[in-house]
């Protein structure tokens, strides 16, 4: 992995200037995939996509930020107290849907799937013996919004759905999603989430490498 340039960017909504770190290179050595879907590698660290203003409060996607340059390149000392822009919280998802950054569907799944990945990053560093965290209160209100907008009919949505399932403990339904033809690409996360079902599990666990 090798970091790229720092940028300065400005809020468009206050003008108040922010950093942003920028990765030049990064590989997926070393990745595990997750039953919900999620990648983590190691030499790929998650980038921030939005940012909420921390001086106006309020949310953009941070690629429709401008910006001002890169903090190498620029001459004269920048203020110390400058906000960075950092991958951000389950709650600051959720603060950031309240405040409008969605403009669409798309961009309401896009957020609302950062949501769910960021409550179940917890468990991901847990060994199999210990307890996964409690899920935050209105969990299940927000899993059913985001429920809401997954097709049943795309083999990946479908998928995310059957996961929820597993997590929610309706196992029957996850196993009639999970068992759906799905293409030969996504087979091996099917057949691994069907196994986590088998074991009754509503953790969210790492998916065996496909080979
Ligand atoms: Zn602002």
């Amino acid at each position: 992995m090798l970091p790229g340039p720092t940028l300065l960017k400005a809020c468009p909504h206050c003008s108040r200037h922010f950093l942003v770190p920028t990765l030049t290179s990064g590989n997926t050595f070393g990745a595990i995939q997750y039953s919900d879907g999620k990648t983590v590698a190691p030499m790929l660290p998650e980038m921030p996509r939005f940012h909420l203003c921390r001086d106006c409060g309020k949310p953009f996607w941070i690629s429709e930020a401008p910006e001002l340059g890169r903090t190498d390149e620029l001459s004269g000392e920048l203020p110390r107290d400058l906000q960075t822009a950092r991958v951000p919280s389950a709650d600051e998802y959720l603060e950031a849907l309240q405040k409008g950054l969605a403009r669409g569907e798309e961009e309401e799944r896009t957020l609302r799937l950062g949501w769910w990945w960021a409550v179940n990053d917890p468990e991901r560093a847990l060994r199999a013996q210990e307890a996964p965290p409690p899920r935050p209160e209105g969990w299940e209100v927000e899993l059913s919004r985001l429920t809401g907008l997954l097709d049943r009919d795309d083999p990946t949505h479908r998928l995310f759905l059957g996961e929820m399932a597993r997590q929610q403990g309706r196992f029957e339904e996850a196993v009639q999603l999970l068992s759906e033809s799905v293409p030969e690409g996504l087979q091996p996360a099917a057949r691994g989430l069907l196994a986590l079902v088998e074991k009754r599990s509503r953790r969210v666990e790492p998916l065996p490498r496909p080979n």
